[in-house]
């Protein structure tokens, strides 16, 4: 039998910008009810770097202003997105902020560890500032049960597998910076030192990162007892007299109707794990296997959801594009997963190659212009996707790649067997290591000697790697001349795979500047929102600085719930959207 509830708003998927959304719509007096199909609550932003992008901020500096971001995200997003959405993003995004700040959620921005944003050549571009950190959450504790149901970060953000670590104190150790073994010291001692928790698990107390957002955020819900219901999925969306009425959904694998007398929003995540929908939508064939993101949830649900009752969409061929390479999984034989390369491309001694052989692009741009190259350069050649990053026996002592670790602490002969010629390409010679990768080799002994040239140098003549605010802040700072060039000239020689990955997709049901999702005729559907990666981004095709998708995603999370809140005069809710009769 079909169980029925009702609600004023119900919110679909638990991530950031869902939560955030559940939050202020409760806040603001409204009965809101998440539900979340996975057993674990938190979603891709539970796993991420838990960074937002927010221009004006109050630790932005005098530099920035709203009109300087507006110039720079109509320069970033071409025209494609209406300006009125722009503004609105530029103008809620530091509110939203201070509201993060009333749940606990402390973000800040200086110098040293905000990113610059990722196109420092449009004018209105900021060196650093617009990129917030999030505070890690020290006693993830308070959370009781519904710590062991946040998703966990992954291991590639944590010591040894199992220590979390924060952003500023991975570069810290990545880069061995003044204060390094302090930073180690003190992680490893507080670790150990909590035996208590530890009797109860291995996860760390001290939420981190993507943890520490939705950790704070979850928190938020439970203070004010928000219900969010796990293994409930949206099946359908409900239309009654004119406007959306609420959600079918499966709960445990049972049918139920959960009735929202104020609307829906849509928080569903993008498609990117669905194979069929990537083939659908996306300009060339990607893998899902090969996203960062977790497996299997984000499906394209809540889009589907949306076509079925009219929805017009945008940007459906647009992904967070972001390198990724399948590094073995250690628990789960014969599996792999697909972790994002966020930072190695800028570090001496490596390059990325097509598989002619040939560089075609600088590898320390972001990582998405880094994935647009590969579409690009597969387009042009059809020898992209994957490629390739080739390195020497120096990048493989001192850096990591994704988890594994450097030489130094993990040598080869400590590594599975059965990682060489499989996942890690090993060989004496540049002709040799092209042979076992099926690449020309004269062609990448070419590549290589001139490459090592520009490292020499000092400069790279042909994509001026490093020769920007933004491939700057990345690389070895103990390494001359150039941080970001270092030549590839020790043997051995090695090749790790790189697969076009994403973040999410971020096409998607259309908005408009309320997040309110819009018909094929682009009136709004009455009670119908859509936020994050299930919408048509605001950002379009472009990825302006890090932290932009979680910024963006709990920004019109936080502009939905205010439109479902609305009130006239007299402190009487209105309705957000004039009925309509086509959906009734
Ligand atoms: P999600 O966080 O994925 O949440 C969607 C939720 O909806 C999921 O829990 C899913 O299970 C649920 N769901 C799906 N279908 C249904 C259904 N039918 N019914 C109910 N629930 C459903 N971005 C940044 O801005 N800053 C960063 O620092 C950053 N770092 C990243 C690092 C990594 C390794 C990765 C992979 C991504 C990173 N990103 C970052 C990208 C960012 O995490 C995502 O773009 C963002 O989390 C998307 O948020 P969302 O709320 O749209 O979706």
């Amino acid at each position: 039998m079909t169980q029925e509830v009702k609600y004023d708003v119900v919110v679909v998927g638990s991530g950031a910008g869902g939560m955030l959304s559940a939050i202020r719509c409760h806040d603001l007096g409204l009965k809101t009810l998440l539900i979340e199909k996975s057993d674990r609550y938190g979603g891709t932003s539970a796993v991420s770097g838990g960074a937002i992008w927010i221009p004006n901020n109050p630790d932005a500096g005098p530099g920035d202003s709203e009109e300087k971001a507006l110039e720079y995200l109509v320069a970033c997003t071409e025209g494609q997105v209406p300006q009125a959405k722009l503004r609105r993003y530029l103008q809620v995004a530091p509110q939203m902020l201070s509201y993060l700040a009333g749940l606990g959620l402390e973000y800040y921005a200086d110098p040293l560890t905000s990113y610059p944003d990722y196109y420092p050549h449009h004018s209105g571009a900021m060196p650093y500032g617009r990129t917030m950190l999030v505070r890690p959450m020290d006693d993830g504790g308070v959370l009781g049960d519904e710590f062991f149901r946040l998703r966990e970060s992954y291991p590639e953000f944590k010591l040894l597998d199992k220590i979390s670590i924060d952003l500023v104190e991975g570069g810290a150790l990545l880069y061995r910076s003044k204060g390094w073994i302090r930073v180690l010291l003190g992680l490893l001692w507080r670790y150990h030192a909590d035996r208590s928790w530890r009797r109860q698990t291995h996860r760390d107390r001290r939420l981190t990162i993507g943890n520490a957002l939705v950790g704070r955020l979850r928190k938020a819900m439970l203070v004010r007892g928000i219900p969010l219901l796990l293994k409930t999925r949206l099946t359908r969306i409900l239309v009654e007299g004119g406007r959306v009425a609420g959600v079918s959904a499966s709960r445990d694998g049972r049918p139920v109707t959960i009735s929202a007398t104020r609307g829906v929003v849509l928080a569903s995540g993008g498609f990117e794990q669905s194979q069929e929908l990537r083939e659908r939508f996306l300009e060339q064939r990607t893998e899902a296997r090969w996203s960062a993101t977790p497996r299997d949830n984000n499906v394209g649900d809540g889009l589907l959801a949306a076509l079925e009752i009219g929805a017009d969409t945008a940007f459906m061929n647009e992904a967070w594009w972001a390198p990724t390479i399948a590094v073995p999984s250690r628990p789960a034989p014969n599996t792999t997963r697909n972790q994002a390369l966020f930072f190695e491309r800028g570090l001496p001694h490596s390059m990325a190659i097509n598989r002619l052989g040939k560089r075609f692009v600088n590898e320390i741009c972001s990582y998405h212009q880094f994935g647009q190259a590969m579409l690009r350069d597969n387009a042009a050649t059809g020898a992209n996707l994957p490629c390739w990053f080739i390195f020497d026996a120096q990048y493989r002592q001192k850096y990591p790649l994704g988890s594994l670790l450097p030489g130094s602490v993990a040598s080869d002969s400590k590594l599975p067997k059965d990682w060489f010629d499989n996942f890690l390409y090993r060989a004496d010679s540049l002709a040799e290591l092209a042979a076992r990768i099926g690449v020309a080799g004269d062609s990448l002994v070419e590549t290589t000697r001139r490459f090592n040239g520009f490292a020499a140098a000092g400069v790279d003549e042909d994509f001026a790697r490093g020769g920007n605010v933004y491939g700057q802040f990345f690389g070895d700072p103990a390494h001359a001349p150039n941080k970001v060039l270092g030549a590839i000239d020790k043997p051995p020689f090695y090749a790790v795979r790189i697969d076009l990955g994403d973040l999410g997709t971020k096409g998607g049901p259309r908005t408009d500047e309320d997040a309110r999702v819009l018909g094929r005729d682009s009136r709004p559907i009455p009670g119908l929102f859509a936020v994050g990666n299930v919408a048509g981004s605001v950002m379009g095709g472009a990825y302006p600085g890090a932290g932009a998708t979680l910024g963006s995603a709990m920004t019109f999370a936080y502009v939905a719930a205010e439109k479902l809140a609305q009130r006239d005069e007299a402190g009487q809710l209105t309705q957000p959207c004039e009925l309509d009769a086509r959906i009734a």
